[in-house]
């Protein structure tokens, strides 16, 4: 029996989900929140529906991960650590070095995770940090590590470089990076299974839409380009990030509000704009959908503000890759709100896209939700970046 444990590691929580596999059978998934304070938190679902909850101080990731392995085996979810042999790790930043996920086995291998940590400073360290943690409780298991960026570093050079002195990417490595990768690679690969085609012969623009929010264009199975840049601060209009701004606003607001930091600035680009930004009522897209619903002037202005980037940067990944073959929505949003679907859509049939609206109104599950002759598919495709780092496990066991 070979059980494999996707990690999704924050400074102060780690989420799991554990895997039979290759059945890709999910036995569990919880997580452990509030790691280093007084009073941390564990929550264990399993079976039909069972939950485990636990409150105890836990230190640090280390402690963390032991109590989560001997729950598991209280539980009677897996009957002894030696079960487990595998270990995937969710990781933002992978930098030019991780064109694919790749395995943890030494120090060596985990320290550059902790170099890469000036492109993600808050997560690449704690990524290392529970890698480590892994490492000592299981020693003997296949560790992998998989990017968010990784699957972006085939776009070309005319998608990454930004228009500054090229000297800062030769020094700094100043380019776009993207994110979100492991999500858009598995919805792009779930499309082309729908359409029962190879992804080489496939042009997918696949919106990750959730909180954080972007577009990718997926040229023969491949990112060409894709809207979140250096950081994950660019692109579309998020929960709280501004997306795309000319950075000359930047100095002209800083002026006009007395700041002199940089990183107020940054910050308040990062978690004061946005759907909340805009809006004033939440960064929560069901929030802001019922104020506009409620004739909230300023809620409705954010969700078209949303909706009409969404649909340029469609627009402008279909020139990109001079055609689509179907688009695929995915994320919190992507997901469940048939609303902004529906409208994001219907702005651009001009190429060929229909929606069907009673597929449309159906969610949970992986569908197709174009009109039966649209030129263009539409997809609606639940996201799961866990099994994708499950496969990636089995894969380079
Ligand atoms: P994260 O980027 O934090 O992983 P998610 O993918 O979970 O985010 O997406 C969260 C977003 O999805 C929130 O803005 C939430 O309002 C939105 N969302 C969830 N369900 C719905 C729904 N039924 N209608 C509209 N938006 C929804």
């Amino acid at each position: 029996m070979t059980k494999s444990i996707a990690i999704n590691a924050g400074s102060s929580s780690l989420k799991f989900q554990l895997f039979q596999m290759p059945e890709e059978r999910v036995i569990s998934k919880g997580l452990i929140e509030r790691i280093g304070l007084p009073l941390s938190q564990v929550t264990i679902k399993y079976g039909d529906d069972q939950k485990f909850e636990l409150e105890e101080a836990i230190p640090n990731h280390e402690v963390a991960v032991e109590i989560l392995l001997h729950q598991l085996e209280e539980l009677g979810i897996i009957q002894s650590f030696s079960e487990i042999t595998g270990v995937g790790h969710r990781v933002v930043a992978g930098g030019e070095l991780f064109k694919d996920s790749a395995r943890m086995d030494t120090d060596e291998d985990i320290q550059k995770i902790d170099d890469l940590a000036e492109f993600a400073p808050l997560h690449n360290k704690a990524e290392a940090v529970a890698m480590r943690a892994f490492k000592k409780v299981l020693p003997n298991v296949t560790s992998v590590a998989v990017f968010d960026t990784s699957f972006h570093t085939t776009m070309p050079e005319k998608a990454y470089l930004y228009s500054v002195p090229y000297e800062y990417y030769e020094k700094y490595g100043a380019r776009r990076y993207g994110a979100h990768g492991t999500s858009h690679r598995y919805v792009a690969q779930r499309c082309a299974e729908m359409m029962g085609k190879p992804i080489e012969d496939l042009k997918i623009v696949t919106c990750h839409l959730g909180n954080g929010a972007s577009i990718t264009a997926v040229d023969g199975g491949k990112s060409v380009d894709t809207s979140m840049g250096f950081t994950p601060l660019a692109g579309l209009t998020m929960g709280t990030r501004a997306g795309d701004v000319d950075t000359s606003l930047v100095s002209f607001i800083m002026n006009k509000e007395g700041m002199t930091d940089i990183n107020e600035m940054v910050d308040i680009l990062n978690h004061k704009s946005g759907l909340l930004g805009l809006s004033g009522v939440s960064s929560d897209c069901r929030d802001v959908q019922a104020a506009a619903e409620e004739g909230n002037h300023r809620a409705q202005v954010a969700l078209d503000i949303f909706v009409y980037k969404v649909q340029k940067y469609i627009g402008s990944y279909v020139a990109a890759m001079n055609g689509v073959d179907a688009i695929v929505f995915t994320a919190g949003i992507g997901e469940n709100s048939s609303v902004i679907r529906k409208s994001v859509i219907e702005g651009i049939t001009w190429f060929g896209c229909d929606i069907d609206d009673e597929l449309n109104e159906k969610r949970g599950q992986d569908l197709e939700i174009s009109t039966k002759d649209a030129k263009v598919k539409v997809f609606n495709i639940p996201t799961n970046e866990e099994l994708m780092i499950a496969r990636d496990i089995e894969r380079l066991r």
